[in-house]
């Protein structure tokens, strides 16, 4: 039987369950308040994986590495789209302090590729001779590209997209949500999806009862400062102690992030700047000459242990949530969206849906 499926929220967490249930051949309709891919997924860094992938719960480690290992093909499947969303294996490479032994116990349980070695054998510039832990698996994505991607997708795979298009309020009879309002009318399905990141407690709120206050997610700001540098220069991704940086292939270098629990405070900061610099300059001193061309912010949504929940409303049978995944999003996409696909279509699943279900 042919479903209907009306998903609230159009960042990467939308846009790819828009897609993995379009595949599927559901009727798909994607509404956002105000244009896709504009919020935390426009603002992420595209690092994929976790920043240190042994600091996690088993069940969140195994579902980014399911999501990883999705990631070729599901790039692949947005390349009718002709726009390259840049995914590339430049590696991560991890400054300490770091945890050796966790770290390898991780590698032999992912079955990934992880060497110490001498820093600056792959990175020659770094400011100080260290051990760093070399992982050559690590890609990134650079987001905006992805979300131009994604949209022109869901556009030829039939998904129905309204932008500028919040929910204000539900309709329900029964047990069943019936339509979500918008200012522009009722739409009316037979499943309903919220995946609106940070909002999600909003528009789940919208309601009434006590689930908008009991959904664990809430906005984390992180900003990011973005150079120009001459590419190449920075070949790799490397970490230090919460900083990353992130070049892109055409000399675009990311230095992030901060975590701010500052509520739906999206400003960017004078502090946070010069921090991000400050950082980014005692890694590779070069950067002094390197204009910062942008700095910008954007809202997690944020979770407990970064754990999604992807799950049914405990009491209201066609309402589905895929949200809170926090410092991840980009990463767990493919998987995320897969893993909801499955639970509403009711089909044998791969993921651990049980270590994700609603109310966690
Ligand atoms: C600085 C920073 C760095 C990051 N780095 C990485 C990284 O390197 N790797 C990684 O994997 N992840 C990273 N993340 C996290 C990742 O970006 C998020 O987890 C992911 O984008 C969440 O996607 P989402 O679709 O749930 O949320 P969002 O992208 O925020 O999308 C939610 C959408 O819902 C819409 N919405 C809200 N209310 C309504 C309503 N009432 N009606 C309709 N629509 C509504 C919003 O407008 C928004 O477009 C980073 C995030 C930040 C901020």
């Amino acid at each position: 039987m042919t479903r209907s499926v009306l998903i609230i929220g159009g960042g990467v967490i939308g846009c790819a369950t828009a897609l993995a249930l379009a595949q599927v051949g559901c009727h798909v309709t994607l509404i956002e308040r105000s244009s896709l891919g504009s919020e935390s997924s426009w603002a992420g860094a595209g690092l994929l994986s976790a920043l240190l992938p042994w600091d996690y719960r088993d069940a969140l480690v195994r579902l980014l590495d399911q999501s990883r290992a999705m990631y070729p093909a599901w790039i692949e499947g947005l390349r009718s789209s002709g726009i390259d969303p840049e995914y590339r294996s430049s590696g991560l490479l991890v400054l300490p302090p770091y945890d050796l032994s966790k770290a390898f116990s991780w590698a032999h349980s992912s079955a990934e590729p992880v060497e110490e070695l001498p820093a600056r054998q792959l990175e020659p510039n770094l400011a100080f001779d260290s051990a760093g832990l070399w992982l050559p698996q690590v890609a990134q994505v650079r987001n905006p590209r992805l979300l131009r991607a994604l949209r022109i997708t869901l556009a030829q795979r039939g998904v129905t997209v309204h932008e500028g298009t919040p929910v204000t309020a539900w309709r329900s009879v029964g047990g069943r949500i019936t339509g979500a309002q918008t200012p522009q009318g009722v739409l009316e399905a037979d499943h309903y999806v919220i995946a609106a990141g940070a909002w999600s407690g909003a528009v789940l709120g919208t309601l009434g009862g006590e689930y908008g206050a009991r959904l664990p997610v809430k906005p984390m700001r992180g900003q990011i400062v973005l150079y120009k540098s001459i590419p190449g220069r920075l070949r790799h991704m490397l970490y230090r102690d919460g900083f990353y940086l992130i070049p892109r292939d055409d000399g675009h270098i990311l230095a992030g992030s901060t975590l701010e629990d500052v509520g739906f405070d999206k400003q960017v900061t004078d502090t946070a700047r010069l921090n991000l610099m400050q950082r980014a300059t005692e890694l590779l001193p070069w950067l002094h000459n390197a204009p910062v061309v942008a700095h910008w912010a954007g809202l997690r949504p944020a979770s407990p242990d970064n754990m999604p929940i992807i799950g049914r409303h405990p009491e209201i049978e066609n309402l589905f949530i895929n949200s809170g995944h926090y410092r991840y999003g980009v990463t767990l996409a493919p998987a995320s969206a897969q893993a909801l696909a499955d639970l509403m279509l009711g089909r044998d699943s791969q993921f651990d849906l049980p270590a994700f279900r609603w109310p966690i």
